[in-house]
């Protein structure tokens, strides 16, 4: 079946990202970089995560025990992102930032925006030109999906950065529709 796909006319020239949604896998994705939604133990978990490893092959793991090791022995906190690169995957390098779990009681909303900001930060350090998104934290993390990707597409539409591509990838159709609501 034919993945749909759907672009915001607008992006470029301004400095800010053309955003495209997609429905696929982000394991999938021939983008510069791939996003994984991991936990801050970086040693992988479900969902896109367990994906990213299974499908990635072990470099990238041992790049991320490396992390561990030398920078983030506590783990990677909340909202912060890093790369590795990106082993058997098409992507160079994934880039792996840590959801906040959804919390009924308090607004987190500014620590998930910062996963996309601090995401596409470290995309543009390493020179990426196309980055593909997971719907962060809207998985195994409860995060409510209509808010999720409001919170995304607000986010990246609003960011100065080099990158020129944002790819949301959404794995289902709801996701896909949640997203299609913001982008065009
Ligand atoms: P989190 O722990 O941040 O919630 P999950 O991986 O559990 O992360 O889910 C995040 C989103 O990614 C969910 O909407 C889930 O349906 C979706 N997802 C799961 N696997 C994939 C995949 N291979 N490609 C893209 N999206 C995926």
């Amino acid at each position: 079946m034919p993945n749909p796909t759907h672009s915001d006319p607008g992006g470029r020239p301004d400095g800010r990202p053309r955003l495209t949604i997609v429905r696929g896998d982000i394991t999938e994705q021939d983008a510069d970089a791939v996003v994984n939604a991991a936990n801050s133990s970086l040693l992988g978990g479900g969902g896109v995560d367990g994906a990213i490893h299974r499908k990635g092959g072990p470099d990238i793991l041992a790049e991320c025990r490396d992390l561990r090791a030398s920078q983030y022995g506590k783990g990677l906190p909340t909202g912060r992102a890093v790369a590795t690169t990106a082993g058997r995957l098409p992507a160079r390098w994934v880039i792996h930032t840590v959801g906040p779990v959804w919390a009924k009681n308090e607004d987190r909303s500014e620590l998930l925006a910062s996963c996309y900001r601090e995401s596409l930060r470290v995309a543009g350090e390493l020179g990426a030109r196309t980055v593909a998104f997971p719907a962060v934290s809207t998985g195994v993390y409860g995060w409510p999906l209509e808010d999720g990707a409001r919170i995304a597409v607000e986010t990246v539409r609003e960011a100065e950065t080099a990158v020129e591509e944002v790819r949301f990838v959404l794995f289902d159709e709801r996701a896909y529709a949640a997203f299609a609501q913001h982008v065009g």
